[in-house]
């Protein structure tokens, strides 16, 4: 019997066919797709009732082309080492769309975060930490970890703070990781940005009318129709995002208990207020209780994000998938497949790589604020808005017209750090996309956004291998 592809062959594939489409030396693309370092760790943490229990965890990093390397660490019982090479390995390719300087990589703790109390959880974090620290796996100019699935600021701050202590002399401590509480280093933005990043992303895509009158559809965002499968960091945040600032309507919403579908529209803060009063989306007033959460995939939508784990889209239901675009919010949640026949069925996917990079991009930002020591707006904010008030002035004075209070302090707004950040995350996601779609048009449109995205991605990172040479000791 054949082995089952794998998660990292089926990043490999991808690679492969995308390999294909270049003209770079086979020995660079092998090294490009290896994994350079992976470690499985395994320690001991003690329980709330005193038993002792071995953890599994890994660290892999894919790709050390730029240092540091950088991905999330997730918290689930699926975790393995097969799964956290082939996030690595998406986080380089990532990385290298959206031209964040950082090689990929990922971790992985097996464990159920729901099983364990905070104080175990922050136990195994701790520990998790003196062990990548003694393997040299992390810090700020070698590898700096993110959340993931089950993850959040609350970890990350454990982890800081573990890592600060062990490295006393370093001052740049702080960006050992990223996606710390704003109070702990960390950015405002970072906990939204992977939503507003697919926000970003979609509100692009959908503007540019060729490209939506191809698939069927009319160019703008307002009144999409749209369905979130997973509402937590990324899915609740594409997902009010798109309503609130897009004006797309939520039709449906599928989490872990199961799926819900309201055609007329889901209000997601008052769903996730059912969410926490109830315990889960179902029953939510209005709406219908679909029989098996996985049905909510195949609704009637216009747009379906993905935001939960992967291999949602299989070939066990990509034939029954209605929506015309596929925002993979998630890593790696369309099989490649899968992804192939939605394809075929001219679905536009557009890939993880890309649609999910703007949490890795507002890392990076945070990462340059704790190495800057300093907070981004800071220096500049009210020399900015006196130099725009005396523009006011003078216009004012020519013209004999007079601003009105609320004119002055939208048009004299120095930029806060939230504001830069938030800029800098809508221009990557903007330039990135027309990079994809530059390549797979210049390919007559004969290879999907995926293939066409790791194009981008290989081309960056042979183009680093080719300028600064292969390194060898004499
Ligand atoms: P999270 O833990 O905050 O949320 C995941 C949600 O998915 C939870 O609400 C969970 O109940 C739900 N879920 C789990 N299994 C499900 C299933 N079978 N059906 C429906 N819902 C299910 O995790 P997250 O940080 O939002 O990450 C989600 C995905 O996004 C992961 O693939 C992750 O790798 C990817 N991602 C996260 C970030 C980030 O910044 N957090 C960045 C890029 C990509």
């Amino acid at each position: 019997m054949s082995r089952p592809i794998s998660f990292f062959d089926q990043v490999n594939r991808n690679f492969d066919k995308a390999a294909a489409h270049t003209e770079h030396p086979p020995g660079i693309l092998q090294q490009i797709k290896e994994i350079n370092s992976v470690i499985h760790l395994t320690f001991p943490i003690k329980r709330d009732d005193g038993s002792i229990q071995v953890i599994h965890a890994w660290r892999a990093e894919h790709s050390q082309h730029k240092l540091p390397t950088k991905g999330g660490i997730r918290y689930a019982d699926a975790v393995n080492e097969d799964e956290v090479m082939a996030l690595a390995a998406l986080m380089t390719y990532k990385c290298a769309i959206v031209n964040v300087p950082f090689g990929g990589a990922k971790g992985g703790v097996k464990i159920k975060a729901q099983d364990y109390s905070d104080a175990e959880l922050e136990r195994i974090t701790r520990r998790f930490t003196f062990e990548l620290f003694r393997k040299n796996f992390i810090g700020p100019s070698l590898d700096v970890p993110a959340p993931d699935f089950a993850t959040g600021p609350r970890e990350m701050a454990w982890i800081a703070d573990t890592y600060a202590t062990l490295a006393p002399h370093d001052i740049n401590a702080l960006g050992c990781v990223t996606a710390k509480p704003v109070s702990e280093g960390g950015i405002s933005g970072r906990v939204e940005a992977t939503g507003r990043g697919v926000f970003f992303g979609l509100r692009e895509v959908c503007s540019i009318a060729e490209d939506m009158r191809g698939i069927g559809l009319d160019p703008g965002l307002e009144g999409k129709r749209v369905v979130v499968q997973g509402l937590g960091n990324v899915g609740y945040h594409a997902a009010k995002f798109l309503h609130e600032e897009g004006g797309a309507i939520i039709v449906g919403a599928v989490e872990y208990e199961g799926a819900i579908s309201k055609p007329d529209g889901i209000d997601v803060e008052t769903l996730m207020e059912h969410r926490r009063e109830t315990g889960s989306i179902l029953d939510f007033p209005g709406a219908e209780n679909l029989s098996d959460r996985d049905l909510g995939l195949e609704l009637d939508c216009d747009i379906l994000v993905p935001a939960a784990l992967e291999n949602a889209i299989t070939m066990a239901n990509a034939p029954r998938i209605k929506a015309k675009i596929v925002a993979e919010a998630a890593n790696g949640p369309t099989s490649s497949e899968a992804s192939d026949h939605l394809f075929e069925r001219g679905i536009m996917v557009l890939p993880d790589a890309y649609i999910n990079a703007g949490g890795v991009t507002v890392s990076y930002f945070e990462w340059l604020k704790n190495l800057e020591h300093v907070r981004f707006g800071r220096m500049e904010k009210r020399f900015e808005e006196a130099s725009a008030r005396q523009l006011l002035t003078a216009i004012e004075g020519a013209t004999g017209r007079t601003f009105t209070d609320r004119e002055v302090a939208t048009y004299a707004k120095g930029a806060d750090e939230i504001d830069l950040v938030n800029s800098g995350l809508e221009e990557t996601m903007i330039e990135s996309y027309h990079g994809i779609r530059d390549i797979a048009h210049r390919i007559d449109g004969a290879v999907d956004l995926r293939t066409a995205s790791m194009i981008d991605a290989i081309d960056k990172v042979a183009l680093a291998y080719r300028d600064r040479g292969i390194f060898h000791v004499r």
